[in-house]
């Protein structure tokens, strides 16, 4: 028995090593890196390695070895979850028949691109290997756009299985395949059985949770098997899976409310079947897009998916004629059959249409689909000549208020009124026997969340962002929130007895905190640069404040609230119900929100609130300027609010360039009133309101008066803008166009 720990090792574990060295070798624990070490090298097949439990800080662990088949080198935790890597860490195997399982990546990050690869060196990869039961939970560098990747899987035959995946928040693909030398392609990798935990929109390329190949490879065969995996709101960008490869089987997986698809981007003869897609009428939630040869889309079940364009349920998209490998290559022999699409908004065919992407889907068939939307929805959008598609035998529930572009009843379409049932395993059916046949098969088989990942670590619940810690009550005084935000806990909630604050000290908001008054009855003023600033993990709820710039420094550039200077990993929240925001006027420039570059909100809300006597932006969502589709906030909500003596714009929204990857920026500006919005002589937008490259825009009910123009500037995409009902008195009327209309 060796023992580099150098420690007698208690008895019951010594027991277990002689019994397990008859068996299949030895078990060696070892107590820090040093032993770690010199254990793998001497290990021989059969032999396990152990790490002792506790926080491993700074550890790069580099596991080479050659097993056996059914003689592996192992290495595992004392206990499953009590062995914790932590701050800059990685993990690289390399050799044959190694199996890593029980480690927990947490609280640190990796210091080279990846936090788990199937290699050491280029060159030097694993082959027959398996990570099983290994946690990594929001493992990110600080740097929010700092390219890292939690998993790479080089080499053959490996296996990646029962591990949780949690809270990717940094710019770079959760998973990858990488097929880019030839003993990491024809790969047959089995990736199953994984938890795939929540991952935020990025506001960016570069979110996919899984990606299988590159475009420079995605003609060659990866032959990988992605099967009975959880996808739990994985809404980094718009392709939850991005397949770029050949021969790839997705299987038996549920995509639980996350936002984008599975996209068959590059690569031909793909396969997915037997998958679940369960939206719950969130948005952007989407199933199966599809492009290249040869693919088999069959027996999925999409269920309450909202998405559109190609983010739809299901979409079939246009090619290009001769298209270079990283364009789109046309649907040629697609078969498409027994998909049940239930409660959803979209399916798309021969989309993306336009005169590059010219070439519609030729040799394929869609058969014995169901399309059933309770309240006779029609979903089918057509783009292009289908005729190279072969519809037959497709049931869609009768439907009185058709789409777009209703295929026409007969023998490729009927139309029938029909009940669905639900069966053992949740999904709805026809009630009818007379519709066997038609959609997915009443026993799929539907994967349970709990048989996925581990056990032993729990699995997120959910988004919750406020209210749910305790109340404390305050009064008024020097700095008494400052104190109070100080000593609370994430979620709970500040309420302010009446009276006057003063904060002579920036409140830094580093976890989820409302901070609640009864209305106009608590007045805030402060004497720094800032009031708030929301750093990293921290997201804000005010309530019924009345907040006063009056006792600002007389400096330009004062912001109400702010973000860290810095780059802040974690999406935020920022909400302000019935707020009352006052002589924000101290000097130029003193905007009400200045985020910081590298800093993303998933929410700005504004509702029943007063801007008055403001000499910036109250929303100054300008910060990312490269034009590389990065931008600042996700969903920005303005709703019944009222706005004057604006010297800056309302909102000042920038997204520039042309990718694609991304759903927003998302704004609404509703019920609202300006009056002298956008005027001042230092407001270089000479908007209101002035929106570059927002996808979705809504702007309905509101009145104008003496302000600046809407300026929209639209830039990539389809985006949606929707203005109605607003009422310009002295107000010239909304700019929208590109930027040769509407000025950069
Ligand atoms: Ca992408």
């Amino acid at each position: 028995m060796r023992n580099p720990f150098g420690k007698f090792l208690p008895l019951a574990l010594v027991a277990i090593v002689l019994a397990a060295n008859q068996a299949r070798g030895a078990e060696i624990l070892v107590g820090n890196q040093q032993a770690y070490r010199a254990a793998v090298e001497s290990a021989e097949p059969g032999d396990t390695i152990i790490l002792a439990n506790g926080v491993w800080r700074d550890f790069e662990i580099l596991f080479t070895g050659h097993g056996r088949a059914g003689e592996p080198i192992t290495l595992t935790a004392e206990t499953r979850g009590e062995v914790i890597i932590s701050g800059r860490s990685n993990l690289r195997l390399a050799g044959e028949h190694l199996v890593v399982s029980g480690l927990v990546f947490r609280d640190g990050y990796t210091p080279t691109n990846t936090v788990i690869a199937f290699r050491g060196t280029r060159g030097d990869l694993a082959h027959h290997s398996r990570v099983t039961e290994t946690v990594i939970d929001h493992f990110n560098n600080p740097e929010r756009f700092e390219t890292d990747f939690w998993v790479m899987m080089y080499g053959r035959h490996n296996r990646f299985d029962h591990n949780h995946l949690e809270g990717k928040s940094n710019a770079g693909v959760t998973m990858a395949v990488r097929l880019d030398s030839e003993d990491s392609r024809r790969n047959h990798h089995r990736i199953d059985h994984n938890y795939f935990g929540p991952r935020p929109v990025l506001g960016s390329n570069g979110g996919e949770t899984l990606r299988i190949g590159t475009s420079t490879w995605s003609r060659t065969n990866s032959f990988t098997v992605v099967e009975n995996n959880y996808f739990d709101r994985c809404n980094g960008e718009v392709e939850i899976i991005s397949g770029k490869s050949g021969g790839n089987v997705f299987r038996g997986n549920v995509f639980h409310e996350s936002q984008g698809t599975l996209t068959l981007r590059h690569g031909h003869g793909n396969t997915v079947e037997n998958n679940v897609f369960l939206g719950n009428r969130v948005s952007h939630t989407g199933g199966i897009r599809v492009i290249n040869r040869d693919q088999v889309v069959r027996n999925n079940y999409l269920r309450g998916l909202t998405g559109h364009r190609f983010g739809g349920a299901l979409v079939v998209m246009n090619g290009v004629p001769n298209s270079p490998i990283n364009r789109y290559d046309q649907v040629d022999g697609a078969i498409i059959e027994n998909n049940s699409i239930i409660d959803s908004d979209h399916i798309e065919l021969a989309a993306g249409s336009d005169e590059e992407r010219s070439a519609p889907p030729i040799n394929s068939v869609f058969r014995s689909n169901l399309v059933h939307n309770s309240d006779g929805r029609g979903i089918f959008t057509a783009y292009d000549d289908l005729s190279g598609i072969d519809f037959q035998a497709n049931v869609i529930h009768e439907s009185t208020a058709p789409g777009a572009n209703p295929p026409e009843p007969g023998d490729a379409f009927v139309y029938s009124s029909i009940r669905l049932r639900q069966s053992a395993n949740g999904l709805l059916h026809p009630a009818s026997e007379e519709f066997n046949g038609i959609g997915v098969p009443r026993d799929l088989a539907v994967l349970k969340r709990e048989a996925t990942g581990v056990s032993w670590y729990p699995k997120p619940g959910p988004d919750v962002r406020f209210g749910f810690g305790q109340t404390r009550e305050i009064g008024p005084g020097l700095d008494s929130i400052f104190d109070a935000v100080a000593e609370a806990g994430a979620g709970d909630t500040i309420s302010l007895l009446p009276g006057e604050y003063l904060e002579s000290k920036i409140v830094v908001v580093d976890r989820p905190l409302a901070i609640h008054a009864p209305t106009g009855e608590a007045t805030i003023e402060f004497e720094r640069t800032a009031l708030f600033e929301i750093v990293d993990g921290g997201s804000l709820r005010l309530e019924g404040l009345e907040l006063s710039g009056m006792s600002a420094p007389d400096v330009a550039g004062n912001s109400a609230i702010r973000t860290s200077r810095y780059s802040m990993v974690s999406p935020y929240v920022l909400e302000l119900e019935n707020v009352t925001v006052s002589d924000l006027n101290s000097n130029h420039s003193f905007d009400f929100f200045s985020p910081a570059k590298h800093t993303f909100a998933n929410l700005v809300r504004i509702t029943n609130s007063r801007f008055r006597n403001i000499t910036g932006d109250v929303l100054a969502l300008e910060l990312e300027t490269e034009d590389l589709g990065i931008y600042n906030a996700e969903t920005i909500t303005i709703r019944n609010s009222i706005f004057e003596n604006i010297e800056g714009a309302l909102a000042n929204v920038y997204r520039g360039g042309t990718d694609e990857s991304t759903f927003g920026p998302h704004f609404e500006l509703s019920a609202s009133t300006l009056l002298s919005v956008g005027n001042g002589s230092r407001n270089a937008t000479n908007a209101s309101v002035r929106l570059h490259g927002a996808q979705d825009v809504e702007i309905i009910d509101n009145t104008l008066s003496g302000s600046e123009p809407i300026r929209i500037t639209t830039i990539v995409g389809d985006p949606v803008n929707t203005l109605d009902r607003n009422r310009f008195e002295n107000t010239p009327l909304p700019i929208i166009g590109d930027a040769s209309e509407t000025g950069p």
